[in-house]
């Protein structure tokens, strides 16, 4: 009988912790929220959209080209316009290394490995993945990287209405607010899609996109496995060694993911190519040189953008960072400033601990009694 007791306060106990995981409150997991919510009738009252380009919404997921093109539309997926959005690191010799579409079960994975090797990258986060694994997203910062936005649902942002491309943002927005107290500032459209309409409304909510450089830094890793990581890594080897040949004036930034295992293992074939080439590698802020990286608005105090990174910041061409084994070892050996979870969210944490711990003594004496 105590031993069926104990299993059962077990399982409860394991139940509350697997819930005390994933945010609530939030719209439906990779659903286009719904614009008529509360919320997002709050959201939409904060900002003008009077002036945005009336450009027709386009069909498909993603959609096809249009076809005649549409005039001033600067469509960049389809005729490579991609007005002030950013495309190239503006640091010289520097790799700007991103990760789309998580965090998933296979990020920590990946988390582990950037640690070994003291890099910083920018993860551009999708709303609906954060609240599934928000433990996830404190670890991102914690350990010294960088959050940018993926939408809400990654649906192509073309296809949607001014006021959904708002929900999309601002529910992520909120997500990453409530898991860390940071408010996002850069961006990455799902397929790259965007055009002077999206750019219009993501302007008027403080979004800065963050294109890629081009089909030959789209290390193609979501084609995976159709498309064996043997290719991925070829195609990657050959971008590389066109771009040291050349004059490495700007950065570059590449299109990878970390959406599954595949991916991740991608990943750590591809950074040790960047690092035997003696290419910088940064986060989205430093390769800008931001300081802050978000928005203001956040509850907690940006950490700073560096991280565990052993490139803290821009480097003049030639400044490359050790590659190899040089990078491994203890984290103690850092040259960035330690970060640790900002205030709000680790008191979130701890009082969620507190509170699950209670409850679980609560049902034991319960139990017991
Ligand atoms: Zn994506």
């Amino acid at each position: 009988m105590v031993k069926f007791i104990s299993s059962t306060f077990a399982v409860i106990a394991f139940i509350a912790v697997a819930n005390a995981q994933a945010m609530t409150g939030y719209p439906k997991i990779n659903e286009i929220p719904d614009v008529n919510s509360p919320e997002v009738q709050a959201w939409l009252k904060e900002i003008d959209l009077t002036g945005a380009p009336e450009i027709p919404l386009h069909k498909g997921a993603p959609p096809a080209c249009p076809n005649p093109p549409i005039p001033n539309e600067c469509y960049w997926t389809c005729d490579g316009c991609a007005a002030e959005d950013i495309t190239k690191c503006a640091a010289p010799n520097t790799w700007g290394l991103t990760f789309d579409d998580g965090p998933s079960v296979a990020t920590p994975s990946l988390l582990d490995y950037l640690k070994t090797q003291k890099v910083s990258a920018t993860f551009f986060l999708i709303g609906s993945n954060v609240v599934q694994y928000p433990a996830t997203v404190k670890r991102e910062i914690a350990e010294g990287h960088h959050l940018a936005s993926h939408t809400w649902s990654h649906h192509a942002l073309t296809t949607l209405t001014n006021q959904q491309i708002v929900a999309e943002m601002k529910w992520t927005e909120k997500a990453v607010l409530e898991a860390t107290g940071l408010r996002l500032k850069y961006m990455r459209p799902p397929y790259g899609d965007i055009n002077n309409r999206v750019r219009f409304v993501l302007k008027k909510l403080g979004y800065i996109p963050v294109d890629w450089t081009g089909d030959e830094f789209d290390t193609k890793d979501w084609e995976m496995p159709g498309t064996p990581i043997e290719t991925v890594v070829s195609h990657f080897k050959t971008s590389i060694t066109a771009y040291v040949a050349g004059p490495k004036t700007n950065g570059f930034y590449c299109l990878e993911h970390d959406a599954n295992p595949m991916e991740v293992a991608a990943a750590k074939e591809l950074i040790p190519i960047g690092q035997a080439n003696k290419v910088n590698i940064a986060n989205v802020a430093q390769c800008e040189s931001d300081p802050v990286g978000y928005q203001p608005g956040g509850t907690a105090t940006p950490p700073p953008v560096g991280g565990n990174s052993t490139t803290v910041g821009p480097q003049p061409t030639g400044g490359a960072q050790k590659p190899g084994p040089g990078n491994t070892g203890s984290n103690n050996a850092t040259t960035g400033p330690t970060v640790g979870v900002p205030k709000a969210a680790a008191a979130t944490l701890t009082t969620k601990v507190g509170a699950i711990s209670a409850l679980a003594m609560a049902v034991a004496a319960a139990l017991f009694a």
